[in-house]
C-alpha cells in the first residue's frame, strides 16, 4: 500500500461472508463511495430497464452476468465525480477478466494499474450456507446459495491466488477472518489496512 489510507480498495469475498455489511462500513470511514455492483443491477432490475431485463434470469439463478456489460456499467460508475479520489468496490471484480478490465481502467485515470489494497474476507462453506438460509430471502432456496458459492469457487476464488501474487506488491492482499462478530470483523479490516478502530 502507497503512504497514507488506501483511497481505491477492492473488497472480495463469497457470497453471505458479510461483504456488504463491512463494505458500507469502510466505505464510510475512507469517506469513498461504497460502490455494489450486485446493488446496481438490482437496481436496474427494480427500474425495468433494459439492463434490468437482461440480467434478471442471471442473478436469480446465481449466475455472473457478462464481463462486457460489468466492464460498461463500472466504467461509467467510477467515472463520476464522487468516485475520483476513490471507491470501495463490492463485488467486483469477479472474474480474471474483471481483473483485467479494472487494471485498464484504473492506469488511464491514474497510471497506476492495482487497486490500493484488496481485502479478503473468509468464512468456511458451511458457515456461509447456514447464513444463506437463515437470511431467508425468497430467491434464496438451499440451492441457489450452493450454486452462488460454487461460481465464487470457480470463477471468483483465483483471484485470490491472482492479487497475493502480484509482482513487487506483497503486501496487496489482506486477508481477513469473516468467522466472527461484525464488530470484530471490522476491527480486523481496520487494523489491517492501519486505519483507526471504531465505526
Ligand atoms: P452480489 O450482491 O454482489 O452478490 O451480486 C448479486 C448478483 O449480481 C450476482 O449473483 C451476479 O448475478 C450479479 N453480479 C454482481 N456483480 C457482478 C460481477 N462483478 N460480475 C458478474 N455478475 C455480477
Amino acid at each position: 500500500m502507497a503512504d497514507g489510507e488506501p483511497r481505491r480498495v477492492v473488497l472480495l469475498g463469497p457470497p453471505n461472508s458479510g461483504k456488504g455489511t463491512q463494505a458500507a462500513f469502510l466505505a464510510e470511514r475512507l469517506g469513498v463511495p461504497h460502490v455494489s455492483t450486485g446493488d446496481m443491477l438490482r437496481e436496474a432490475c427494480e427500474a425495468g430497464t433494459e439492463l434490468g431485463e437482461r440480467v434478471k434470469g442471471l442473478m436469480a439463478d446465481g449466475l455472473l452476468v457478462d464481463d462486457d456489460t460489468m466492464a460498461d456499467l463500472v466504467r461509467e460508475r467510477l467515472g463520476r465525480q464522487d468516485a475520483l479520489a476513490g471507491f470501495l468496490l463490492d463485488g467486483y471484480p469477479r472474474t480474471l477478466r474483471q481483473v483485467r478490465d479494472l487494471e485498464t481502467l484504473l492506469s488511464e485515470v491514474e497510471g497506476q494499474d492495482d487497486p490500493d489494497a484488496v481485502v479478503l474476507i473468509d468464512v468456511p462453506e458451511d458457515e456461509l450456507v447456514r447464513r444463506g438460509l437463515a437470511r431467508g430471502r425468497e430467491d434464496d432456496t438451499a440451492e441457489v446459495i450452493r450454486k452462488r458459492i460454487q461460481v465464487y469457487r470457480e470463477q471468483t476464488e483465483p483471484l485470490v491466488e491472482y492479487f497475493d501474487s502480484r509482482d513487487g506488491n506483497s503486501e496487496l492482499l489482506h486477508r481477513v477472518d469473516g468467522n466472527r462478530p461484525i464488530e470484530a470483523v471490522t476491527g480486523r479490516i481496520f487494523a489491517t489496512l492501519g486505519l483507526e478502530s471504531g465505526v
